[in-house]
């Protein structure tokens, strides 16, 4: 299973980074085995019936990387693209992402293997429900709580909380977070993680002593996270100037206008052909001059064809591994872009999601304004601890924010010992 697992190229990127932290860190060959490798991979079959009345087999992931801290927590992804190697990687990443946060938390992701954007509403209620009750003897409340990521969205959660309450006999909200205020969502949670993006980025234009006020930003992807950062930049005074999704990339000097942009991507499904805008390569606005870079699509858009192009002063990671660690070293030896990594910068999403899971938890509801008072004072703690390391330590941010985490999750197991 190492091997299988070390043959996907985004799994051995997770693991390369975690080498780097466990050798700067020292860690005990024993600790070093324990944190590297996940406890559970589940792969199921998933049949269902298309519109069409053919069966159809689906495979689903979900791979839970450690309980030791809690229950795992970590999205669940619908693309083309999901195997059992990235859903490892990601849930490894969310690992270190809760450990660095302070939340009671391991590390989960799952997946299925489709393409969302050819199903049907139908069909993808009924790949969900089958996938949940597929997954029934391996989740509950303490154990493990998924939440949307690529190509799903409040409905699937909405799906996932029907299924395992129908299965429970009675409603059991915290099952999942992420879902709609009507199941007892948490204000504040879909826009989180892209507000968090955009929290962090503005803040660390004022600690390099750089104006918000008419910053410029880049932003690849207008899901969830893309969209919600684009929203709370225009907030912050920050001019959006391109924006890339699936179909096709927009640039405008002066700033787009993200409300008009929502309602023709509402219209159209896509950002491509937005009027108040010029098209552009998708590959040329990464390059494109401004304050800020937020990758906020896939993994690996950050590489060592674009690294050395980058005209961005901070990488602010909004995806998940959007940086190769071949780009990271250039980006290093530059030594003139600030990245923000990924379990810091994206973190917004898991700690809402853990406000949802506590007010589910006490039958309780918080307000907005709770919610995101409370998210800003773990995202600055969490950046300064990082910023602190660094400076301390002489390494990245990266290193720093995962040497943090990887540290956290090692002394809770050296502590609780290893079952004989
Ligand atoms: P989403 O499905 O809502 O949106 C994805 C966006 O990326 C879409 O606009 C899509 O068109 C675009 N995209 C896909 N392929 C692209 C490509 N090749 N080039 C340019 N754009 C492309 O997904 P999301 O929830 O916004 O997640 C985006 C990223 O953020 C993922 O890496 C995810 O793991 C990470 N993330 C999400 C959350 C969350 O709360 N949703 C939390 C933390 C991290």
């Amino acid at each position: 299973m190492r091997k299988e697992l070390l043959q996907h190229p985004v799994f051995a990127m997770a693991v390369e980074q975690f080498d780097q932290v466990a050798d700067f860190l020292d860690l005990s060959d024993d600790l070093r085995e324990r944190c590297k490798w996940p406890k559970r991979l589940i792969t199921v079959t998933v049949p269902i019936r298309r519109d069409d009345g053919r069966t159809e087999v689906f495979f689903g992931h979900r791979v839970q990387h450690q309980l030791t801290r809690g229950p795992v927590k970590g999205g669940l992804r619908y693309h083309p693209g999901v195997a059992l190697g990235e859903i490892a990687a990601l849930a490894m990443w969310m690992n270190w992402k809760c450990a660095l946060m302070d939340l009671p938390y391991g590390g989960g992701k799952g997946g299925i293997t489709c393409d969302p954007r050819s199903m049907s509403l139908g069909e993808l209620e009924r790949l969900t429900r089958r996938y949940t009750m597929e997954m029934i003897p391996f989740i509950d409340p303490e154990t493990d709580v998924m939440a949307p990521d690529m190509g799903t969205n409040e409905q699937t959660m909405g799906w996932i909380a029907d299924t395992y309450s129908t299965h429970a006999g009675h409603l059991v909200p915290s099952i999942v977070t992420g879902k709609p205020l009507a199941l007892q969502g948490s204000k504040g949670r879909s826009k989180a993680t892209g507000y968090g993006v955009a929290f962090c980025a503005c803040k660390s234009l004022v600690n390099l002593g750089l104006s918000v006020q008419g910053a410029t930003t880049v932003i690849q992807g207008f899901g969830n996270v893309g969209a919600h950062a684009a929203d709370a930049f225009v907030s912050s005074g920050v001019l959006v100037t391109g924006v890339a999704d699936v179909d096709g990339a927009i640039w405008n000097a002066r700033g787009l206008n993200i409300r008009l942009l929502r309602e023709h991507v509402a219209k159209i499904g896509s950002v491509a052909g937005f009027s108040e805008s010029e098209p552009i390569d998708p590959a040329q606005l990464l390059c494109q001059p401004c304050d800020i870079l937020a990758p906020c699509a896939l993994d690996r858009s950050i590489t060592c064809d674009n690294a050395p192009k980058l005209r961005c002063k901070i990488l602010a990671e909004g995806a998940n591994g959007p940086t190769t660690p071949e780009a990271d070293r250039i980006l290093d030896a530059r030594g003139d872009v600030f990245i923000i990594p990924d379990i810091l910068c994206n973190a917004g999403g898991v700690t809402v999601s853990y406000f949802e899971w506590v007010q589910n938890l006490q039958r309780f509801q918080w307000e907005e304004q709770d919610v995101i008072s409370k998210l800003e004072v773990i995202l600055t703690k969490a950046m300064a601890k990082v910023s602190d390391f660094s400076q301390r330590q002489h390494v990245s941010n990266r290193i720093s924010a995962q040497a943090i985490a990887i540290r956290t999750v090692a002394d809770s197991k050296a502590a609780r010992g290893m079952f004989p």
